[in-house]
This record gives C-alpha cells, sequence and structure tokens, in this order.
C-alpha cells in the first residue's frame, strides 16, 4: 500500500453499526423515493453543458477556444477526438501559462471534476520530446486506481502522438531496465516511485521536464515526494488539487519555487449541479433500507457507497448481495489484481453499485457516477469531520457538470455536529429531506 492509501485507510475509524431491527416507517421511504426518483434530477439535457459553459459564474466557463491555448493541432486534435468542445475555465486559465517558455512552476486548485487532469496532462503532452528515450514527464497519484486512470486518459489525449511513450511506475508493474528507454511518460505511485528514482535508478529526476503531483495535498508531505523531489533542476513542478488549505499552500510554496497559483475560496468549492441532502435514519437498519431504496430510484445510473472502514465496506456489501443488490466491493487491502478488475468491471458498468472506503474518494471519474451515499460521514480520528475527504467522496458525483446527488446520513449527535460543521466550512447547505415536506431537488 502507499503511504496515501495507508494514510487514508488509517483515517477511517470504524464506528459501532448498532443492533436495531425496527422496520422502516413506509411513509418516509414512499417520500423519499418521490423526493429522489419523482424530480427528473438526473436527466441529462442536450445542450446543457454548452449552457454552462456560456455561463461565467461556472467553473466550466471559458471565453476561449482551444485553438487559442499554445497547444500543438495534433494535441487538439486528440482532445476534440475525446469530445471535449470548449476548455473549462482550469483549462483557459492555467494552460497557456503552463505550456509558454520559460516553463513556469504552478500551485492550481479547481473544484472537482472541471478538468484539471486535462490541463497537467496536456501540458506533459507539450513539453515531451520523443526523440530523447528517457522519462521526462511524471506524474505522481495516490493510488493505483487513480494512476491507471489518468494514463489512460493520456494515451487517449495523445491519440495522434504515436510516437510519445505512455508508462506506469506502479506495484503491479514489473520493472525491467527497458522501462526507463521505454517511456517518456510515467504516472506512479509514490512509493513505486520512490523505488524507480532511489533503488533501481530507472527515472533520473535531474532530467525531468515536468513533475505533476495530482491531489497534491496529500502526495506533499509525503516521504516519497520529500525523498526524489530534492534534485530538479530545471523542472516545471505542478501540484494540482480541488483542496488546498492554507497551510498546505504555504509548505507547497517553500517546495515548489516561484510558482504560479490559482486558488479557490472555500464557498466556491461545492458546485451547483451537485445536489448535498442527508435523511435521518431512525436506526441502523432503516439506514440500510434507505441504501437500498436509493438503488431502486429513477435514474440513478451509478453509485458509489463510502464506508469509514474495509471491513465496514465488507459487510455492507455481503449484506446488499445477500439481499439480491448486485454490487462490488473495492478497499485498499485487497489483491491490486482483484482492484484492477474490479474498477475496470465498475468502470464498464457492469455493476451499477460499488462499496469502497477512502482508497477511492479522491480523482476517480466515471461519468454515470451521479449518487454518492456515505454510509458514514468521513472523519478524522478523534472524530471530528474531515472536511477535504467529504468534499472528494461527493466529488464522485456530478463530474463536468453532470447533475448528481451526495446523500449523507445523521444518526447520532457526532453525525449532527459534523454535518452542521461541514456546511459550514464549505458555506453550503446539505438539505435535510424531510419526509413529509420534500425539497424541490430541481
Ligand atoms: P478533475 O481532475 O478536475 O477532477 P477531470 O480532469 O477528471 O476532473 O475531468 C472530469 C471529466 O470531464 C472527465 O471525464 C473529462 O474527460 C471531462 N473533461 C475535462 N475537460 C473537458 C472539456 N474541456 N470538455 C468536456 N469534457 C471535459
Amino acid at each position: 500500500l502507499s503511504e496515501v492509501e495507508r494514510d487514508e485507510e488509517r483515517r477511517a475509524g470504524a464506528r459501532g453499526d448498532g443492533d436495531v431491527d425496527q422496520p422502516a416507517n413506509a411513509q418516509e421511504l414512499a417520500a423519499m423515493s418521490k423526493l429522489i426518483g419523482g424530480s427528473g434530477l438526473l436527466d441529462v439535457r442536450e445542450g446543457e453543458l454548452e449552457v454552462q459553459q456560456r455561463n461565467p459564474n461556472s467553473p466550466l466557463h471559458s471565453v476561449k477556444a482551444f485553438e487559442q491555448l499554445n497547444l500543438s493541432p495534433k494535441l487538439i486534435r486528440g482532445i476534440y477526438q475525446m469530445g471535449f468542445m470548449r476548455p473549462s475555465r482550469i483549462q483557459e486559465k492555467a494552460l497557456p501559462a503552463l505550456v509558454a517558455d520559460p516553463p513556469i512552476n504552478m500551485i492550481a486548485q479547481s473544484q472537482s471534476g472541471t478538468g484539471k487532469t486535462a490541463a497537467f496532462l496536456l501540458t506533459m503532452l507539450s513539453r515531451v520530446d520523443p526523440n530523447e528515450n528517457y522519462c521526462q514527464c511524471l506524474c505522481l497519484a495516490p493510488t493505483f486506481e487513480l494512476a491507471k486512470q489518468i494514463g489512460e486518459v493520456c494515451k487517449r489525449m495523445a491519440a495522434y502522438m504515436p510516437e510519445v511513450k505512455i508508462g506506469y511506475a506502479t506495484r503491479e508493474e514489473k520493472y525491467t531496465r527497458d522501462s526507463y528507454s521505454n517511456h517518456h511518460i510515467l504516472i506512479a505511485t509514490p512509493g513505486t516511485a520512490q523505488d524507480w528514482v532511489m533503488r533501481y535508478r530507472i527515472i533520473n529526476m535531474a532530467k525531468l521536464r515536468v513533475f505533476v503531483l495530482d491531489e497534491a495535498d496529500v502526495l506533499i508531505d509525503q516521504q516519497a515526494f520529500r525523498d526524489i523531489s530534492v534534485r530538479l533542476p530545471g523542472c516545471q513542478i505542478l501540484l494540482f488539487s480541488a483542496t488546498f488549505e492554507e497551510p498546505v499552500v504555504e509548505f507547497a510554496r517553500t517546495v515548489v519555487p516561484e510558482a504560479a497559483t490559482i486558488r479557490l475560496k472555500r464557498q466556491e468549492l461545492t458546485l451547483d449541479n451537485l445536489l448535498q441532502v442527508f435523511a435521518r435514519p431512525a436506526n441502523i437498519d432503516i439506514k440500510y433500507q434507505y441504501v437500498t431504496l436509493t438503488f431502486g430510484l429513477f435514474g440513478l445510473a451509478q453509485c458509489m457507497v463510502f464506508c469509514q472502514s474495509r471491513r465496514e465496506a465488507e459487510v455492507l456489501q455481503k449484506r446488499l448481495q445477500s439481499d439480491g443488490h448486485d454490487s462490488l466491493v473495492l478497499h485498499g487491502q485487497m489483491e491490486i489484481s482483484d482492484r484492477a478488475s474490479i474498477i475496470r468491471r465498475y468502470r464498464n458498468s457492469e455493476v451499477r453499485i460499488l462499496i469502497t472506503t477512502n482508497v477511492l474518494a479522491r480523482g476517480i471519474d466515471i461519468a454515470q457516477v451521479n449518487v454518492v451515499i456515505n454510509w458514514e460521514l468521513p472523519v478524522m480520528r478523534d472524530r471530528s469531520p474531515d472536511f477535504e475527504t467529504y468534499l472528494h467522496r461527493i466529488g464522485r458525483a456530478g463530474r463536468f457538470g453532470k447533475k448528481g446527488i451526495g446523500l449523507s446520513f445523521v444518526v447520532d449527535d457526532t453525525d449532527e455536529r459534523n454535518l452542521r460543521q461541514i456546511e459550514k466550512h464549505f458555506c453550503t447547505q446539505i438539505h435535510e429531506m424531510n419526509m413529509d415536506d420534500p425539497v424541490q431537488l430541481n
């Protein structure tokens, strides 16, 4: 496991489930069904993205076309082939500076699902020289799943640049001497990157042109990053995340010299297209029934359920499966090959429901996911709210302007307090699903 994975999962202190088996209130369940199912919330309307991209208040807004961002024609062809029409705000703001000479360092923040990945991948693909056979661009991601996803997007973007070799430095990759010369761009998890730099000397950091940290706020204080980032003369360093608390940015500025910075205010972090709701189940069995009811909602495409511990995730998935809800479970203690096959099946929509832990809270981009359920609110070890994880988890729905719901539960006083603190922290509203008077979701 990478450090972050360990840390992400370590945070996940298990909480007792209680053992009450009263039947759920039928009226409440019916109201909830009406609330989510009957609203048309999850419709994807024709031309809606275009409308959002023309709205100056949207993070997807842009005034420029891709042709105005100093990208090569081959890259622009690749982008159009992926179905991108116009850049998002972060792409429009960051890219002209990122691909200009001399290269600049950047610390960039943008909301979940607004196209950060494309921004840094286009930078790497603009800088790489396929005639030089060594790793020139290295991107670190906190988990194996995210590294794989980034690599796949990179390959699609580079569809018209077949001479550029894109590879992985993750635990399942068997390193060979050839890996060094074979790949111009490597997408890596931190522990493996550290091994390839320091132990096997497959990656020569001194020759790197671009070094990217995706989900930079969790990667930057890791030992692996510190160890491999000591010698980076003339290398462009890019830090991207949806969350950057002030102390992290201050620290980042000391590590990344003279970085241009794009920051957001906390109140800008939650997205209008993503509706945040909570329910108050009277007991654990009603909570379980609320979850299963949500699965049956009209309009639900795919759903991710986040648990606080691996054990809890397994128990919940077993119960769901035995009750006939076809579902998958993925957590950090599973074999990497199993993780790979599960995320592939989920990505291919073979199964609609995925039960998981914080290991998948960040970065995973699956367009069809439109409901995220917090089986429990994310908490730190002292049970105070884990604000960043909350934001990242719900950000698995509502990708690039699509509509989505983040559903949480308030079971006890701690949940109540934490939910209010999350609202306050992000200056947002998490609507209570009042069963007698359902809020309008549209
Ligand atoms: P982030 O890294 O900010 O969370 P991603 O880069 O994963 O977001 O982008 C979210 C989704 O939006 C992806 O499916 C990506 O393919 C898509 N996307 C990114 N940029 C554009 C664009 N300019 N136009 C249309 N879709 C885009």
